[in-house]
């Protein structure tokens, strides 16, 4: 079977997939993670939002997916401790219920303290199992300011709970596509019974045999065909796109684009008190405020997304930005100096008409297709191939998502599931230290000659405990530390060209490392970063400076970043 779109609803399902042993490839048209799982909010999230639409069903699998990913992937996955500022007491009691009991959209009320709290409640009641994460707290306004003293001096109240956030999206994408791959090895098929590529896109079907679609090499340009006996259509946003390449028109999607920026901040860093601050704006949309790392992620809107234009943060949606900012913190000023990357993408929410944006189901659902045998293939009574696409699909719940789609495939297969995902760690999330002592344990033991605990540490960062397959690595050869930082070395670079698919050069400043993200990549590093990948990857002089102009216009068309290379 074929999957189609790298994203990390495509890519848990290639996990799950061959877990259960089935041959199975997937193909994603540009890097892993590059499209709506590279532009998310990064909360692991139950939603607390969305019980004021109703949608039950999706909260309650959200929490439990929620704190099995802390069980699971707890070297990317970690509790967020999140404050509401409230601003008025019994606002939006009204039209609250009335939404969720009609689903009639009307204009957002201010969310009171009642409403709030009967919201944070039913949270509690939904993350009930195990105490995975505390029970939410409310605090009036003396001791919120007392907590966090810049907060706007107007607030009424305070609540606080616990969600979770994902610090490294691309490489957890990575982590699950890696244990899919391994799952494959021993298969008996040459290359394994499970196989990704990216830059690989679907460009058509293929009318000569049934199933048969052609795929092209984005790097190489050549054009071949596949077959499958069932198609699986993860494509996000793009899902009617590829429907209507593959000769089949469909129109199940609506997508919705939203925009963040990164500021180095250190007020607000600190202002923040390492919580999310979440927010009702002016305009009654529910916006972030939050700390990762050293730098601090603000978001996010929700407008109608036209799929023919790139998916971009607007000059209009930084000053939204900067407005929230000055709403919850009004003694905090903020300018375009201090934002050191932006980054937007299209939620693949399902068509949704004259539903306002923010009230649109997040839920998901797979459409089942037949695509005739057409051509060539029809007179050789070929057979129908099944196409299933999915509409929707959080972060969050990829997981369970995963596991749903992936038994409609065993189904369409005549296949059992033989194995859960449950409770399987993810990649480096295996034999994760459970304790800040056991992070430091870690790190002693791993120090060595060149690696001292800095550097070690940054590793455990980056790849959980599979840093442990690259510490081996960087003991094999001579090692050094680039010049332009110290946050990489040559052999760790070397590394990621043979084991993690870098097609360019701006995979390793966004997807492999948090470099672009956190506004530090400069012309000296993508000098060296392209010299190292150059004997590496075959690139030749003339291929290196593409490389270097790429990553350019790639930062600074979708991410605001400006770099001068010092290419001549
Ligand atoms: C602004 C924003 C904030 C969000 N915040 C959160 C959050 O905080 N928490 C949360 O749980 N969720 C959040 N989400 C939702 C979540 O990020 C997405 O729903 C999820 O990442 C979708 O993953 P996907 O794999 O289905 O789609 P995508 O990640 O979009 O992947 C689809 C992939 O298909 C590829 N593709 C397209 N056409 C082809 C083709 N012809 N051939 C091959 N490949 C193709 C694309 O390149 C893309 O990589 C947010 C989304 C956005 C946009």
């Amino acid at each position: 079977m074929l999957i189609i779109g790298g994203g990390i609803n495509g890519v848990g399902t290639f996990r799950d997939l061959a877990l259960q042993g089935v041959d199975v490839a997937l193909v994603e048209r540009g890097d892993y993670c590059q499209g709506a799982s590279g532009a998310s909010s990064h909360m692991i999230h139950g939603g607390i939002r969305y019980l004021e639409n109703g949608e039950f069903r999706l909260v309650q699998e959200s929490v439990v997916e929620r704190n099995r990913l802390l069980k699971i992937a707890p070297h990317y996955v970690k509790p967020l401790q999140t404050t509401i500022p409230i601003f008025s007491t019994f606002s939006g009691m009204l039209s609250a219920p009335t939404r969720f009991l009609t689903h009639k959209q009307g204009k957002p009320k201010e969310r009171g303290a009642f409403l709030i709290k009967l919201g944070l409640s039913m949270y509690d009641f939904f993350s009930r199992d195990g105490g995975s994460v505390p029970r939410h707290q409310f605090r009036g306004r003396a001791k919120a300011l007392a907590e966090l003293p810049s907060l706007h001096p107007g607030i009424k109240y305070a609540a606080t709970y616990f969600d979770a956030s994902v610090h490294n999206p691309e490489r957890l994408t990575l982590d699950v596509l890696q244990d899919g791959e391994k799952a494959g090895i021993g298969s008996g098929l040459p290359g394994g019974s499970a196989r990704a590529s990216n830059y690989v896109s679907l460009v058509s079907m293929d009318s000569s045999a049934a199933g048969s679609v052609v795929l092209r090499d984005e790097l190489t340009g050549e054009e071949f065909s596949f077959q499958a006996d069932v198609i699986v259509n993860t494509t996000g946003a793009w899902v009617d796109l590829t429907n209507e390449a593959m000769g089949a028109a469909s129109s199940f999607m609506g997508g919705t684009k939203g925009s963040h920026i990164v500021l180095d901040h250190p007020e607000l860093l600190a202002a923040c008190g390492g919580r999310e601050i979440f927010f009702e704006h002016t305009d009654g949309r529910i916006v972030l405020i939050y700390p990762m790392g050293d730098r601090v992620l603000v978001g996010t809107t929700d407008v109608e997304a036209d799929m023919a234009q790139d998916a971009v943060c607007t000059e209009a949606e930084i000053d939204y930005f900067f407005d929230l900012v000055g709403y919850v913190f009004p003694s905090i000023m903020v300018d375009r100096s201090q934002i050191v990357y932006s980054f937007a993408g299209v939620r693949p929410l399902p068509r949704h008409d004259d539903t306002q944006p923010g009230f649109v189901s997040r839920d998901y659902r797979i459409e089942r297709s037949e695509r005739p045998a057409s051509g060539a293939a029809a007179a050789l009574g070929g057979k129908a191939a099944v196409v299933l696409s999915l509409i929707g699909g959080k972060w969050t719940t990829f997981r369970a998502l995963a596991e749903h789609l992936s038994n409609d495939v065993l189904r369409e297969l005549g296949m059992e599931r033989k194995i859960s995902t449950a409770k399987l760690a993810i990649g480096g999330g295996s034999g994760f230290p459970n304790s800040e002592d056991g992070i430091q344990d870690w790190v002693k033991k791993h120090m060595a000659p060149g690696l001292d605990a800095d550097r070690v540490s940054g590793l455990l960062t980056r790849y959980g405990t599979r840093a442990e397959d690259v510490i081996a690595y960087l003991h094999a050869g001579e090692d050094r530390k680039l010049r332009s930082t110290n946050e990489l070395s040559v052999r760790e670079l070397e590394f990621m060209a043979a084991n993690e698919q870098i097609g360019h050069l701006v995979d390793v400043l966004i997807r492999r490392t948090s470099l672009a993200f956190r506004g530090l990549v400069t012309g000296e590093l993508l000098n060296e970063v392209a010299e190292i990948l150059s004997g590496q990857l075959a690139w030749d002089s003339a291929k290196r400076d593409a490389e270097i102009q790429h990553a350019q216009n790639v930062l600074l068309r979708f991410h605001g970043v400006t770099v001068h290379s010092l290419v001549a």
